[in-house]
């Protein structure tokens, strides 16, 4: 067996030292002559990690004081949700920039609970550009302004901070967290599912500014508060204590790799060797992506003929290239190149590509 470049979406690819480590110590985690899914989340040794795992975090993104990190379940939809829950009193507003089909999917699912204002959308443009900045409705007296920096399906990603005033700003980094230096205090809450960028899929990250778990929100019940995750250190009740060690090997790998500063270099060479491939195929492949806010984390494109669509995806599999095909949504292909996807992959897949095109242009 050999492990393939692995292009997924998500669950995404791992970085092979963190699933090497982790098979190391399965069946004997860290000398307690179990594995780390059989024991206590309440003992010593897994308390003595999840504190690890969260410096850990804190240092690699810088994260201040004043910020409570949550190791919470459910998944990025579940929040989209719960968010509004703990954010939003009854009666509340809250403005949504829509960008693409999770900025959608956030705001329709918040619905029940806030006043949806969407207050931009580049859904007219078929999601191929952000929406202009003046023209933002932003309203001064929203509980929050959310943004998904990154559309995982779509291919659009902000590549600034959009300034939104007093109002916290609520961002689903789900795609493109730990891609690189984030500035953590310009946001009242980053959250993410950890199966693109973290670890396994069931495990979400959450960064929120204290004085906002204080907001009373709306009735609910304790464990929908952010609030009481906090103050019983996301242990309110069973975490997944397997997703919390993975993610806390992924911080040790990212530390041990230069951090996020040598990530987002690594993040831009692989995003601008397959975009220079694209846009010098001479048309043979395609990214309608307005140029400066293309995703480096996620990257769609067509073939000028959707006919050759099928042996594209078969050659580039017998050729090493797992789960290059797009989004059922957009159709065509997508190459996923998260933190995991090293170079080599990179240059694995426009090799690939130059070689069909010739081949079939
Ligand atoms: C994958 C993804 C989600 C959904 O995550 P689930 O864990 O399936 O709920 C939400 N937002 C973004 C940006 C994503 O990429």
């Amino acid at each position: 067996m050999s492990r393939l470049w692995n292009f997924s979406a998500g669950p995404a690819a791992l970085p092979l030292p963190v699933l090497e480590r982790a098979q190391r110590e399965l069946l004997d985690w860290n000398g307690s002559g179990a594995s780390v899914m059989e024991q206590s989340h309440r003992g010593k040794r897994f308390i003595a990690m999840a504190e690890q795992v969260e410096a850990d975090l804190r240092e690699l993104m810088g994260i201040p004081a004043d910020y409570a990190v949550l190791f919470e379940q459910g998944g990025a939809t579940q929040h989209f949700a719960q968010i509004p829950m703990n954010l939003a009193a009854e009666g509340d507003s809250a403005d949504y920039i829509v960008t693409g089909h999770w900025s959608e999917k956030a705001a329709n699912e918040a619905a029940p609970y806030v006043r949806v204002n969407v207050a931009a959308s580049s859904k007219a443009y078929d999601y191929l550009r952000m929406p202009a900045r003046d023209s933002w409705q932003l309203d001064p007296t929203a509980a929050y302004v959310h943004i998904a920096t990154n559309e995982t399906i779509h291919g659009v990603e902000f590549h600034d901070v959009p300034d939104v005033g007093d109002v916290p700003l609520v961002a689903d980094m789900s795609s493109d967290i730990l891609s690189g230096p984030v500035e953590v205090s310009r946001y009242g809450l980053i959250y993410a599912g950890a199966q693109k960028n973290i670890g396994p899929s069931g495990l979400v990250l959450m960064i929120v500014r204290r004085d906002l778990l204080a907001r009373p929100g709306r009735k609910m019940a304790k464990i929908f508060r952010y609030a009481e995750h906090a103050t019983h250190d996301s242990m309110l009740n069973t975490p997944n204590t397997w997703g919390w060690y993975l993610a806390g090997l992924t911080f040790q790998w990212l530390k041990d790799n230069g951090g996020l500063g040598a990530m987002a270099e690594r993040n831009r060479q692989k995003a601008e060797l397959l975009y220079a491939t694209i846009d010098g195929s001479g048309g043979f492949y395609r990214n309608p992506i307005d140029v400066p806010v293309r995703s480096r984390m996620n990257v769609p494109f067509t073939l000028h003929d959707s006919a050759l669509d099928a042996a594209f995806l078969q050659e580039s599999e017998a050729a090493g290239l797992l789960a290059l095909k797009g989004h059922k949504a957009l159709g065509g292909m997508r190459a996923s190149l998260y933190n995991a996807v090293p170079v080599e992959a990179v240059q694995a897949l426009v090799a690939f590509m130059h070689d069909f095109s010739r081949r079939h242009g």
